[in-house]
């Protein structure tokens, strides 16, 4: 406290001002200077909830975006309201040239970097934990000549429903269709067992503008009207697909979802840009991941295959995908892979130089599974990450697979599972045998580097439910084992 800075002269002006509501308004209408707004805005909007003031700032915005999703973590609805009447003055005033000078109004979590230039007291007041720069908005290609303003905004659709606040918003942009761009960047289609009631608000968006969409609990046979809408998200860059339920009766099952897929199939290719491609609990990936990789136009960035099943076709054809030859991020975790995982080791020789994350964790894999790739793991040498908690290794592998992560000199995290020797059994862990064993083998990563973040976990402790950690500086026992 001792060392706070005295107010500024602005700052006291600003505070004064903002507790005279009247007064501040008529300031903003007569045109405030320039430099005071964006605290003002600040400071009368978030802190203190003033939106008739908010509402008169934002006609006389100097500035052409308003990066307000920084500000507004949590969607509130009487700010947004007074947000858009605001919007309404300035498209009426459209009359006085040269007095409002915004055109987009974002409202995902974009361009924060604005607020700490302008105000100072963004990044204490808004516990910004997320520390990465986040980027200006750009304008819009899809914005169209006629469109005065574009509302940049995420949607998400849960149960075929938008929340209160999106809802008002799709409802305000559509009455306003002819000067209005409603700027879609991330759309969420969650737990929506009645898709079609969602048509009207897909219709409504311009797909083009999307650049990550994520679909979670779908009927599978929804792919197929969902199918062409995803075929025009041409800019989309990251697809999630979460778990696909299915209705089919038996006998009729393999028939429906081979047309479905081939639904799928078919729009993947127009996904130009799709660099990020998120798999989670698809049944119906078992025996296609040719299929699903082959028809891709441009190599990913990350695979994400969690929650499913590979058979060694589909394992087979991983080293041999072009799609795959610049990947930097590869997740297989609770994927139930096949026992020959040679097609894996040669995986990582096709990317040696561009994977930066692995991680295999909950695959129960055991050491002549792990075996095949080992070698081919320590010549990925741009690794930042590995995780391979939750597989069945001995003591010996384990020492192999260290000898071999040691010489990966980038690796700031590591995440190891505990050999079998440490546990009876009843799956509980040796205590001593624990300490002895992990430490020896942090050694084998020492010899070589000084590592970062290194740690072994066992498996859950069948009594308390609690896992035995052991890290540089860190480690938890439970008190259950022998
Ligand atoms: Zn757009
Ligand atoms: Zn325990």
């Amino acid at each position: 406290m001792g060392d706070r800075a005295p107010p500024t002269l602005q700052q006291l002006s600003r505070e004064s001002l903002l507790k005279e509501e009247a007064l501040a308004i008529s300031a903003v209408v007569a045109g405030l200077p320039r430099l005071m707004l964006p605290a003002m805005f600040f400071e009368g909007a978030f802190r203190n909830n003033q939106t008739n003031i908010l509402r008169a700032m934002v006609p006389a915005w100097p500035f052409t975006c308003l990066p307000v999703g920084a500000l507004m973590k949590t969607p509130h609805l009487e700010t947004l309201k007074a947000l858009l009447d605001g919007l309404d003055v300035l498209m009426t005033e459209e009359a006085c040239p040269g007095v409002g000078k915004l055109r987009v109004l974002a409202l995902t979590d974009v361009d924060s970097g604005f607020w700490s230039i302008w105000t100072g007291t963004y990044e204490k007041d808004c516990c910004h934990q997320d520390t990465r720069p986040k980027k200006p908005v750009e304008k819009c290609p899809y914005s169209g000549v006629k469109n005065y303003l574009s509302l940049v905004t995420d949607l998400k659709l849960v149960n075929s429903q938008l929340g209160e606040c999106a809802m008002y918003l799709w409802r305000w942009a559509q009455q306003r269709k002819g000067s209005v761009h409603l700027c879609c960047r991330k759309l969420e289609v969650l737990e929506s067992y009645y898709l079609s009631d969602a048509m009207d608000i897909l219709r409504s968006v311009d797909l083009r503008c999307i650049r990550e969409l994520k679909v979670r609990t779908l009927w599978i046979e929804d792919m197929v009207p969902f199918g062409p809408y995803l075929g025009q998200m041409r800019n989309l860059h990251t697809l999630v697909l979460e778990r696909f339920m299915n209705t089919f009766r038996i006998g009729e099952a393999e028939e429906l979802e081979k047309d479905v897929m081939n639904t799928l199939f078919s729009q993947l290719p127009k996904l130009h840009c799709l660099q990020h491609l998120y798999v989670d609990d698809i049944y119906v990936l078992v025996g296609s991941v040719a299929q699903w990789l082959g028809c891709l136009k441009k190599p990913l960035e990350t695979l994400s295959i969690t929650f499913c099943h590979l058979i060694q076709r589909d394992l087979d054809y991983l080293p041999q995908c072009l799609n795959l030859s610049g990947l930097k991020h590869l997740c297989l975790s609770q994927t139930i892979l096949e026992e020959g995982l040679e097609p894996l080791g040669k995986l990582l020789e096709r990317v040696k130089d561009t994977l930066q994350t692995l991680d295999l964790e909950k695959c129960w894999l055991e050491d002549s599974a792990f075996s095949a790739f080992v070698p081919a793991l320590s010549q990925c040498s741009q690794l930042l990450r590995i995780n391979f908690f939750s597989n069945k290794l001995s003591l010996p592998l384990l020492r192999r697979l260290l000898h071999h992560t040691a010489k990966l000199h980038k690796l700031t995290e590591e995440l190891y599972p505990v050999p079998l020797e440490c546990y009876d059994d009843r799956g509980l862990v040796f205590r001593e045998t624990f300490d002895e064993i992990c430490s020896e083998l942090l050694d084998i990563l020492r010899c070589e580097r000084q590592p970062k973040a290194v740690r072994f976990v066992s498996t859950i402790c069948p009594k308390c439910y609690q896992c035995f950690v052991y890290g540089l500086d860190s480690g938890h026992h439970c008190l259950c084992g022998p």
